[in-house]
């Protein structure tokens, strides 16, 4: 009995992410705990260490599990201690996780960085209305209750960017991501009303530019409604960063 237990647990092992994530929060106890049962049913002795990355991925799923069924949510240790509110017309917006790249003290949270963040939310926010009216577009909801969350993490693909948790991190953390894109540098959750962003914030302030207006477009478009009313949402995203790039 114990060793057909213990083959069915390597079997959910080999896949334990996504399977804790299907069976969810109650059978994730037993599947770890039965999961050191077999361990030590194989060696026969008290592990001194479980490996890395399997303790981090059970460790972490477990977090994730208990505060959001979404993988890309940030887990309680990512965020931030306090969330930093962005003000006048982005007074609702809030950064709630800036990861730094290691070894880019550029990419570290700073005052100067918040705002460069706080100047393109607000520019953003300001342009839209009469972007989407140049459209032809009727929006009906105000902007004034406009609220979001920005979440900053290591990126780029040669730097941390497909680590465990970060931007690029396809096989976990934006495993179900729905954009057909290679690579992300910007994602936008409707339901969750929260961005993912590159951290390049000063260390390429230009190409940050161009992301965060694009993904602050996105998200007034979802608050607006006017993410109904388009085609195509990504081909109108590209369209207002050109229309603020050129008039800023
Ligand atoms: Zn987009």
């Amino acid at each position: 009995m114990r060793k057909k237990l213990c083959w069915i647990h390597n079997l959910a092992l080999d896949n334990l992410a996504s399977m804790a994530y299907s069976l969810g929060m109650k059978t994730l106890p037993a599947l770890l705990l039965l999961g050191f049962g077999c361990y030590l049913y194989r060696h026969n002795e008290i592990p001194k260490e479980i490996s890395t990355p399997v303790e981090s991925l059970i460790l972490s799923t477990t977090e994730s599990s208990q505060q959001s069924s979404n993988p890309m949510m940030p887990l309680k240790s990512e965020l931030l201690l306090n969330p930093i509110s962005l003000s006048n017309k982005c007074k609702y917006v809030s950064i709630v996780e800036w990861r730094e790249t290691p070894g880019e003290d550029n990419t570290k949270l700073s005052d100067n960085g918040i705002e460069y963040i706080d100047k393109l939310c607000n520019l953003a926010v300001d342009m839209f209305p009469q972007f989407i009216k140049a459209n032809n577009v009727h929006v009906t909801k105000s902007l004034n209750g406009y609220s979001h969350k920005l979440s900053l993490m290591p990126g780029s693909i040669k730097d941390h960017g497909t680590d465990y948790r970060n931007l690029n991190d396809l096989s976990f953390r934006f495993k179900n991501k729905k954009a057909p894109v290679k690579y992300i540098w910007g994602y936008t959750l409707e339901d969750e009303k929260i961005s993912f962003i590159h951290n390049c914030v000063l260390s390429d302030p230009q190409f940050f530019k161009d992301i965060m207006i694009h993904e602050i477009f996105h998200s007034i478009s979802m608050y607006s409604g006017s993410y109904r009313t388009w085609n195509n949402e990504e081909q109108m995203a590209e369209k207002f960063v050109k229309y603020v790039m050129e008039r800023s």
